[in-house]
């Protein structure tokens, strides 16, 4: 055994190599390469062109780090060694005056982070490097203006040098020179402004632009693992969170220039088009051009599909159009990328003088619409199989979907037009700083951030906004495909409008519009608007319906929602429900003309006065049941009888007091003294719920009638009868339940009696206090025992939890900060505590009764985390408000593979 040597403080592999026949990752490594580096030695394994190149590892991120911001020694053989064997491939020496290896040195991490962390093109070049690149490209303007891009670049990256004095500089030049902004400079020009640079760099730092090329790989290698923990990736972990903990890799590759000249280009590509999911190649490029140029938005790029221009015959600028082989030659390189990673991807790609380069790979970020296409049309090109097209959409993304489009009949001013960067409309306030923008959205008034062009700093600011639009930029711009991944509507380069960032104010020809005024912008098409412009729901067919049905056929919960009324129920039809899981019958009385009644009842002076103020309102009731009922004829609907406690009817200001008196004509004294005998300390835990029906039984069978006169009435309309669930709400005692059940039954019989119909029903509970899940048994237990269980996690959760969830957003908000607790229980099913409940209401329920139907009505029917659960528990359906139905669904069979594959 040989004693572990002090010096070597590690015999750790941290460098892997990619290039022509020898590569040591793959896309399978991409927790130590990072993303970029897995996907660049795939391409290589693929023996697609990428210049050849290696991957220094996450890890060495970590010891970085740990080491207090230094590199560890032993990685500087490793580098060397990887170094020469690149200049091997490319027959270049890195340092070499002649025959100069020039490398890019860029971030990468496991998770794509676009543009958050720092890149650097060029470094190998100085003052002796520069001539052998000019004489080996024969082309001396060419060579320099690598050499100010890199200059520039590391400056900014590495010695902290804004980039904006190097672009004063050459602005400044060109005034001088009277040369326009747009001029290209000639070898003799860059000289100059070279020198200048180099001054800049001196009198910023204090020390001279480094020469000696290995230094400038050290530092640069240093300077980007240090971009790790720059502000803006923090941000973007946390925003996405990514955790601290994973660190980005390095990679480090030969260079290919774009920037040649006229059969040179550089481009980004998608598979397919992010916005919609159509099959078609969607992206790109600029011709003479490096890096990131494209996605600056300083120059407007060009397509690279002739037919995506709107000239009769197409864009003539388009790549298809000018180097017609080397897009042939791309398009068969994204089919067979698509093709091996079963995805959609989104490529980066060099032209060097007509020869393709590929420079990183990536499954590309869409929108909801294009991912549902996507993922079903892959399935049914046999690329993936439809289990995966369904794991593979965040059912809580399907809310982008249903973003509203411009009504059609919209009549508001078209301001300008822009590109349609990422798809819905949105209205707002215009603000112009992302500051702005957290400061002025609420949750009812949305701003919309207009800027000439975005950047990773403005991304807080545009998570606030409910849409993005800029003067600059294509459709691949940062606030394109920010704004995307975020489902925010964006339009990008309405180069018409004039922003005057100091007056806050945006100009397009003769109009003015300033900070705070409404606009609207229509993501889809790339218009803008002045003021609120109407807006219509979108419909949900198409690969929608399609992915749909096969989660329907995946999944075993049932799906139903909350709906009160018929208009919801409708929704909740089109939107795929299997019934109604909860229907308040306390919001059928909040109308102006109803409450009348429920106050005349609730103030009456005996059962006797009472019956006659429920007469008034059983016609009202049975006419809504109805409703109900003939939208949802032949399938299950559950309705609670009357739950909240009796004072939240009642008048609260002297005003309404004294016009309720007038309307029952009692006085007011009478009735104020009334109210206040109403006034509970906890009305949460006071006199609602069953307490109600048990109290004044002529509630519950006001209530039961118009049930069952409403399922006889629809059944004559529709021909079918209506499952009617009745729910007891906030039982806690087996008697509580008996006592409202043997009303209703009652009542049942003498309907059924009248009307000579047998009425389909079933008679069950709500599970939502603790006694109830613990009595579960005797609850279902018999003949008579509840039929049903709903679980209402709301109450429940309260009731569990000893929190009012009215009360309780400081104390969570606190909670969630200091780690206490993880996730807020209101919002996913706290599955430790009020699981446990309900997994013990389950178990004891079934007991009794092996036939109890079992279901949740709670917020957390719609939430997919919750929904899990309730697969995983074995309940028989979810229920949530109507906008969540397709959520649920696709969560359902989400949670129904997740079962089969563990
Ligand atoms: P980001 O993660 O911000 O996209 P990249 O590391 O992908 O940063 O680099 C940005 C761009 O720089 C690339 O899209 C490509 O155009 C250019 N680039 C990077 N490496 C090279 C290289 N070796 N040769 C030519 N261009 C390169
Ligand atoms: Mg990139
Ligand atoms: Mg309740």
């Amino acid at each position: 055994m040989t004693a572990k040597s002090p010096i070597t403080e590690t015999k750790e592999k941290w460098v892997y190599v990619f290039g022509p026949g020898r590569t040591e990752g793959g896309a399978a490594l991409s927790e130590l390469l990072g993303g970029k580096g897995a996907n660049i030695a795939e391409m290589a394994n693929l023996n697609l062109p990428v210049p050849p190149g290696f991957t220094i590892i996450t890890q060495v991120c970590h010891a970085f780090f740990t080491r207090g911001r230094e590199l560890p020694p032993s990685l500087r053989p490793q580098v060397a060694d990887a170094l020469s064997a690149v200049g091997e491939i490319t027959g270049m020496g890195f340092g070499d005056t002649q025959n100069p290896l020039l490398v890019s040195v860029r971030s990468g991490a496991r998770a794509s982070m676009p543009g958050m962390m720092d890149t650097i093109l060029n470094l190998g070049l100085n003052d002796l490097t520069v001539n052998g690149l000019s004489k080996r490209a024969k082309d001396e303007r060419f060579a320099y203006d690598c050499y100010r891009r890199f200059i520039q670049m590391y400056a900014d990256v590495v010695l902290g040098v804004d980039h904006g004095i190097f672009e004063d500089i050459l602005e400044n030049y060109k005034n001088l020179n009277a040369m326009s902004l747009d001029t290209e400079l000639e070898a003799d020009d860059w000289r100059v402004v070279i020198d200048e640079y180099k001054k800049a760099v001196v009198e910023n730092t204090g020390e001279p632009f480094p020469q000696d090329t290995n230094e400038q790989l050290w530092r640069a290698i240093s300077a980007v693992f240090g971009s790790w923990q720059n502000a803006r990736a923090r941000t973007y972990r946390s925003l996405y969170t990514i955790p601290d903990a994973w660190g980005t890799a390095v990679n480090i590759q030969a260079m290919v220039f774009g920037n040649l000249g006229d059969t040179s280009a550089t481009g980004v590509a998608f598979t397919r088009n992010p916005s919609t999911g159509e099959k078609e190649i969607f992206g790109e490029y600029l011709r003479n051009a490096q890096g990131e140029d494209v996605v600056s938005g300083v120059r407007t790029p060009q397509p690279l599909l002739r037919s995506a221009g709107h000239a009769p015959g197409g864009s003539v600028n388009s790549l298809e159009a000018l180097m017609p082989d080397t897009f042939e030659q791309l398009k068969g390189v994204l089919e067979e990328l698509e093709k091996h990673y079963g995805d959609m991807q989104d490529v980066e790609f060099t032209i060097e003088n007509g020869k393709l380069w590929m420079l990183q790979t990536r499954a590309g970020k869409r929108t909801t619409a294009a991912a549902i296409k996507i993922a079903a049309d892959l399935a049914v090109e046999g690329i993936i199989t439809r289990e995966e097209a369904v794991s593979r959409i965040d059912p809580l993304a399907l809310d982008q979907l249903l973003h509203p489009t411009i009504a059609p009949g919209a009549t508001n001013k078209v301001i300008t037009t822009g590109l349609p960067a990422s798809p819905g409309a949105a209205s707002g306030l215009m603000v112009f700083t992302p500051e702005d923008a957290v400061d002025m959205a609420s949750g009812e008034v949305g701003v919309i951030l207009v800027r000439k062009e975005t950047s990773p700093e403005d991304i807080h600011g545009m998570q606030a906004a409910a849409g993005i639009l800029t003067a600059r930029g294509g459709m691949t711009s940062h606030a394109a495909v920010v704004a995307r991944g975020m489902g925010r509507p964006c339009v990008t380069g309405a180069g018409a409008m004039r922003i005057d960032m100091d007056a806050k104010t945006m100009r397009v020809g003769s109009l003015v519009f300033k900070k705070g005024d409404t606009i609207t912008i229509d993501g889809t098409t790339g218009r803008v608007f002045a003021g609120a412009a109407s807006m219509r729901q979108p419909e949900l067919t198409g690969s929608f319906g399609i992915l749909m049905d096969w989660a329907d056929s995946i999944r075993k919960l049932d799906v139903r929602a909350n709906a009160d009324t018929q208009h919801d129920a409708r929704q909740a039809r089109d939107f795929g429900a299997q019934g109604i899981g909860l229907s308040r019958t306390e919001h059928m009385f909040f109308d102006e003309e109803r409450i009348v009644a429920m106050r005349e009842m609730i103030l009456a002076q005996d059962a006797q006065g009472r019956r006659q103020a429920l007469q008034k309102t059983l016609p009202m009731q049975r006419s809504d049941f109805k409703s109900l009922f003939e939208v949802m004829a032949g399938l299950p609907v559950t309705i609670r009888l009357l739950d909240p406690p009796l004072h939240e009817f009642l008048p609260h200001e002297d005003r309404d007091i004294k016009a309720v008196a007038r309307e029952l004509g009692v006085e007011t004294e009478k009735l104020k003294i009334r109210i206040s005998e109403l006034k509970e300390f906890n009305p949460m835990l006071g006199f609602r719920g069953c307490r109600l029906g048990i109290v004044y039984p002529e509630i519950v069978q006001m209530q039961a009638r118009a049930m069952f006169e409403a399922a006889v009435e629809a059944l004559k309309t529709t021909g079918q009868m209506v499952k009617l669930e009745v729910m007891v709400p906030l039982v806690a005692f087996r008697g509580e339940f008996d006592a409202v059940a043997g009303e209703i039954r009652k009542v049942a019989a003498s309907v059924e009696a009248k009307m000579g119909q047998k009425i389909a029903y079933e008679i069950g509970t709500m599970v939502e206090l603790p006694r109830a899940a613990l009595r579960a048994r005797e609850i279902a237990q018999g003949e008579e025992g509840a039929a049903f269980f709903s679980f209402g996690t709301n109450d429940l959760t309260q009731t569990c939890l000893g929190l009012s969830r009215d009360d309780a957003g400081p104390i969570l908000e606190t909670y969630l900060r200091e780690g206490v607790l993880t996730q807020d229980p209101f919002v996913s099913l706290d599955e430790d505590g009020v699981g446990a409940l309900i997994r013990l209401a389950i178990e004891r329920g079934r007991q009794a009764n092996p036939d109890l139907k079992l279901g949740i009505c709670g917020e957390h029917g719609g939430d997919p985390r919750s929904i899990a659960l309730c697969h995983a528990w074995g309940l028989d359906y979810v229920s949530c408000s109507p906008f969540r139905v397709p959520v649920a669904r696709l969560a359902a069979a989400q949670a129904a593979l997740k079962g089969r594959s563990s």
